[in-house]
């Protein structure tokens, strides 16, 4: 299990919702500390260091409104993939 940093329980994701502005945030799950911005699906989408099948997938969830955790861990991995692909570029 991954510890929480913060708390030292289990550690999670948790998404928050601004209700105004829609933006989605991050937010252990197990203390609620803020963490940072959600990965954004459509920011995401618009690299092109992602497979077809990871695009698709990708184009499901713009149009949800909260993401589940699972969801969270994917967006997590795609994002570390297109920085990483990004810096190879650059380097
Ligand atoms: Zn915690």
């Amino acid at each position: 299990m991954k510890v929480c940093p913060h708390c030292g329980n289990e550690f999670r994701y948790n998404v928050v919702v601004d209700r105004r502005t829609k933006f989605k945030y991050l937010r252990s799950g197990c203390c609620d500390v803020a963490l940072r911005s959600c990965p954004d699906p459509e920011m995401l989408m618009r690299s092109a260091h992602l497979s077809e099948d990871e695009r698709d997938y990708l184009k499901r969830l713009i149009p949800l409104p909260w993401f589940g955790g699972q969801i969270v861990a994917v967006l997590l991995q795609l994002e570390a993939k297109v920085q990483q692909a990004s810096k190879e570029v650059v380097a």
